[in-house]
């Protein structure tokens, strides 16, 4: 069994996974920002999971842990994780996890991680796929991209940050600094921003408006499920993947988010006979939330990286 760590803006997510993806126990801490507080909250998570479970360090055969930013597998390194306050000087995560818990630490880019989750998930589920794109629509968004069980990352390990394509000149400014991007318009932070919602659910309680009729929902809305509806077309054209899963905290609002994506598609295509053909809309998958896919897929990852170290 391996240990899962999902490190995240707000929240350290820890799972306990068995060898076939299940998950045995887990638990959910504040993320304290800064490198030296990342590295304690990781740790913290872990062996709380090992007391609360009655289990030993020696137990564990793998330790993966999910982080946002640029990180290089290889290394164990991280930079630009800015919202849980690392910058651009690389922090060795993998290294200094090992050397507290005396086993070896992978670290994946959490969307990444949680890619491998989601491929995990849906053979566990009886529906093993050749390839799957994952769309991670919470407070950023961003997408994964698993081939045969294996990541892609790219060359410089920011292989599917689709997040930062501009699709709208007169769009919002983004915080990468570019004006329209997907991420700016259509992400947890964007609806949080245009829909303010007291004690927070601003997507559920959105969804919730649009359907009761409300006219400034409903245009809010429009403008969403577009951006959204692009970013899962973009992977259909430039990876087609016999799947495309969504997940992360917008993706609260279950099935209705799905389905308004896919009809959007459907209008949007609707003089396009090649557009139509591509069937975008039923290759769409939805994972709630509440399954921790990168604290599971960080497992996956670690499992494969100690493959990959046996040669
Ligand atoms: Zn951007």
């Amino acid at each position: 069994m391996g240990i899962g760590i999902d490190i995240g803006g707000t929240s350290t997510k820890a799972a306990l996974v068995a060898a076939d993806g299940a998950v045995i126990a887990s638990n959910v801490m504040p993320t304290e920002p800064g490198n030296d507080h990342v590295v304690a909250t990781a740790l913290a998570a872990a062996r709380a999971l090992l007391v609360a479970s009655g289990r030993r360090i020696g137990d564990i055969d793998a330790i993966g842990v999910g982080i946002p930013g640029t990180v290089d597998p290889l290394s164990g390194t991280v930079r630009f994780a800015v919202n849980v306050g690392i910058g651009s000087e690389p922090l060795s995560l993998g290294a200094r996890l090992a050397s507290e818990l005396g086993r070896p630490v992978n670290v994946e880019n959490d969307v990444r991680a949680a890619a491998l989750g989601a491929d995990w998930c849906l053979a566990a589920g009886g529906e093993t796929v050749d390839d799957l794109a994952y769309l991670s629509i919470g407070t950023g968004i961003a997408a994964g991209y698993v081939q045969r069980g294996r990541l892609q990352r790219g060359s410089h390990h920011v292989a599917g940050e689709i997040g930062h394509i501009p699709v709208d000149p007169a769009g919002p400014r983004c915080a990468c600094g570019q004006t329209g991007c997907i991420e700016a318009i259509s992400s947890g932070s964007a609806i949080e921003r245009m829909w303010p919602t007291p004690g927070g659910g601003a997507a559920i309680d959105l969804l919730r408006a649009v359907t009761a009729g409300d006219d400034a929902a409903r245009q809010i809305w429009s403008g969403v499920i577009g951006g959204l509806g692009t970013a899962v077309l973009m992977l259909a054209l430039t990876l087609d993947p016999q799947v495309i899963v969504l997940s992360g905290g917008v993706a609260a609002m279950g099935q209705p988010l799905c389905d308004a994506i896919a009809e959007r598609l459907a209008f949007d295509g609707r003089n396009s006979g090649f557009l139509a053909s591509l069937n975008v809309g039923a290759r769409m998958r939805i994972i709630e939330p509440s399954v921790p896919l990168g604290a599971i897929g960080a497992v996956r990852s670690a499992y494969a990286a100690s493959l990959d170290r046996a040669g």
